[in-house]
């Protein structure tokens, strides 16, 4: 079967590995961010470069979308130049950053008035689950548009799953995001406490991390927590981001969320402090201000 020309809009830390895997898999592929500089590197992997999201709407049947937030969805789709003007009937956009569900209904609906069906299909696994062509898919959308779009989404997830109507993909991924922020704040407490009580650090995360309070989070972050490398592979400041969905989903929902909560405000407090820039795994430098002690091993 002929392969669909593939649009790829936002070449980040995620996107850009991901559309790699995608040109490796042989779909001809276009691409653009607006950073001229990320489109380069893409190229010389073999995409073509578009020069604005309509262009590369325009010379698609499947657009992906991946940028850091909602306005930033409005305007790759909605706004000048935009998917919306460059897409025609036939068309499906996968659109793949994690934004509120709301916003992604209304780039929904007005895309589907052109004929053109999307897919919510935000991600979790981070730069490395992406390189891998790891990642957990959570889609949301019309369910003939995922069958015709899953061998695409194979390319770049392992676990990929269809959980309703569009929106629902984006409510799953906050869903995901709560089990990741109360669970790195858990590590850092771990770590904090052992700390605070004079222990080899190393050794504790080494055993407590081979226990019961075993967790992914506590296999990847809890060494960079020990090394103190805060090199972001998921910014604080686009955690907080989520977190801000989260809590807006929440209120609507009349949901407690008091873990989630108390974890969203130690946060804010690393970015009014200019520490936006840095890895989640930075949020253990809260916990040393709070605890007054410093975690290394
Ligand atoms: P990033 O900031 O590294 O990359 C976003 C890219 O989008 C940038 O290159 C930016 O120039 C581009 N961009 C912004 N607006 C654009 C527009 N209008 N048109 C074209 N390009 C545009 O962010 P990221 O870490 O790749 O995250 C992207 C999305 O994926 C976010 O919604 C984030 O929450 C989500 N996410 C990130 C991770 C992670 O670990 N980094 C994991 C899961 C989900």
């Amino acid at each position: 079967m002929v392969k669909p020309n593939i649009g790829f809009i936002g070449l980040g830390r995620m996107g850009a590995p991901m559309a790699k895997n995608l040109l490796d898999a042989d779909y001809p592929l276009i691409a653009y961010d607006i950073v001229p500089s990320k489109v380069e590197s893409l190229v010389s992997a073999g995409a073509k470069a578009g020069s604005s999201c309509r262009h590369v709407a325009s010379e698609s049947q499947i657009v992906i979308t991946i940028v850091p937030d909602s306005p930033d969805v409005e305007v790759a789709v909605l706004g000048p130049d935009g998917v919306l003007e460059g897409a025609t009937s036939g068309d499906i956009v996968i659109e793949m950053s994690t934004i509120a569900p709301g916003v992604g209904r209304r780039v929904a609906q007005a895309l589907s008035q052109k004929g053109a069906p999307m897919l919510d299909a935000p991600v979790s696994g981070g730069p490395q689950g992406a390189e891998a062509g790891a990642l957990s898919i959570m889609v949301g959308g019309p369910e003939e548009a995922f069958k015709q779009c899953l061998p695409i989404l194979q390319v770049m997830g392992e676990r990929i799953e269809h959980f309703g109507p569009n929106g629902s993909g984006y409510m799953v991924k906050l869903c995901n995001q709560v089990g990741c922020v109360v669970t790195i704040q858990a590590v850092c407490e771990v770590l904090s406490l052992a700390a605070k009580a004079g222990l080899d650090v190393r050794k504790v995360w080494q055993t407590v991390g081979s226990g019961l309070a075993a967790s992914r989070i506590m296999e990847l972050h809890g060494p960079k927590m020990l090394e103190r490398d805060y090199a972001p592979g998921f910014t604080l400041a686009l955690q907080e981001k989520d977190l801000r969905l989260v809590a807006a989903a929440a209120d609507e929902l009349e949901m407690p969320l008091p873990a989630t909560s108390a974890v969203h405000q130690l946060i804010r407090s690393l970015s009014a402090k200019g520490k936006g820039e840095l890895g989640t795994q930075a949020l253990v430098l809260a916990m040393e201000e709070l605890a007054n002690c410093q975690v290394k091993g």
